[in-house]
């Protein structure tokens, strides 16, 4: 079984060589890394410019690989050959703070995963509440976790697994639930200013977002103390809305 452990906060972020600690026992990891962070990336194919990939070292001195790309890069590249060999799994993480509801979209951590599942692999994307208050080592135990289930069931087609660890210590998680994407009420506003020559530029953002508990999503389960894992498609289809949409007299003249 061969892993592909990736990140999106950069080849030398400590929860990457957390990730590829805990599941070194599964299988064999490699580590294809960004060369710098790319958090709030979204998803990413690098087009334009030539990739380039250097032997690098994660904080515990072990090996890796790290890209002048994105996270999806990073994925794209293995998938594609750059290994030598067949990646069977993709794993990313452990990103410092929760990825939840709509911030999958803007999540270089989610997005790799994601890039899994466009190649026809099964993807996993690890995220922990509060890396600062409690290390990567319980957001490691989950994944390792979660990822020896994944090896044992395998996914259905086109599904990724989001997980999130919650604000809490390993003793005190109260369990892991499968859940839905949660909403999450965004507080960023517009800040205004201007450069020395009097030109406007702006900054995007504000508060980190608030969240809203509701039963049976991912900040559901983080509110509870509990793990969340949220399977994910790509079909971003609105099925209820195309129904709707069909009484539309949308006739071409
Ligand atoms: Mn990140």
């Amino acid at each position: 079984m061969h892993i592909l452990v990736t990140n999106d906060d950069g080849v030398t972020a400590p929860g990457l060589a957390a990730l590829a600690a805990a599941l070194r026992d599964l299988g064999r990891v490699s580590v294809i890394a960004p060369d710098r962070n790319w958090s709030a990336s979204g998803h990413v194919k690098t087009m334009h410019k030539p990739l380039r990939l250097e032997p690098a070292r994660m904080v515990d001195g072990v090996e890796a690989l790290a890209t002048n790309g994105a996270p999806s890069d990073c994925v794209a590249l293995a998938v594609l050959g750059v290994l030598g060999d067949e990646v069977d799994l993709v794993v990313a993480g452990i990103n410092p703070l929760a990825n939840l509801g709509h911030d999958v979209t803007y999540s270089g951590t989610v997005t790799a995963a994601m890039e899994a599942v466009i190649a026809g692999r099964p993807g996993v994307a690890v995220s922990t509440a509060n890396a600062e208050r409690h290390g990567y080592a319980p957001a490691a135990a989950v994944a390792r976790l979660v990822v020896a289930a994944v090896l044992e069931h395998g996914l259905p087609p086109h599904t990724l697994l989001n997980v999130n660890v919650p604000d809490r210590p390993a003793d005190g998680i109260a369990g892991v639930r499968i859940t839905r994407l949660g909403l999450r009420p965004y507080l960023d506003h517009l800040v205004r200013r201007e450069d020395p020559s009097g030109r406007a530029y702006y900054w995007i953002g504000g508060e980190l977002p608030s969240d809203a508990p509701e039963p049976g999503t991912d900040f559901g389960a983080l509110a509870d103390g509990c793990v969340s894992v949220t399977p994910l498609g790509l079909d971003l289809t609105n099925h209820a809305a195309a129904e709707g949409l069909g009484g539309w007299e949308l006739a071409w003249p």
